[in-house]
């Protein structure tokens, strides 16, 4: 787990995949909020948005490769493919 330098919390990754700490994040949006500025929206759905976690799985090969296949076919990265999969099944129970 990476922590942040400024505060010492756990770092987390964005949509980008680039690790970005929430709670600097948040007191830096709370400093710097300024309703003129339209990118404040922007700012704030970093910040509460899902946070993610690299974790490491082994899948059995035959399902990786349908799964770049069936990816292949929408024009989506796999591995969005497969949160995706996933997060719709935890989401139904
Ligand atoms: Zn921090």
């Amino acid at each position: 787990m990476k922590k942040c330098d400024i505060c010492g919390n756990e770092l987390f990754y964005d949509e980008n995949d680039k690790l970005f700490c929430p709670d600097c994040e948040a007191n830096e949006f709370l400093e710097t909020f300024d309703e003129a500025d339209d990118r404040w929206l922007e700012k704030a759905h970093k910040v509460v948005m899902p946070k993610t976690k690299p974790i490491t799985i082994r899948l059995n090969v035959y399902d990786i490769e349908k799964a770049k296949a069936q990816a292949l076919a929408l024009s989506i990265p796999y591995q969005t493919f497969l949160k995706d999969i996933i997060h719709k099944k935890l989401a139904n129970g």
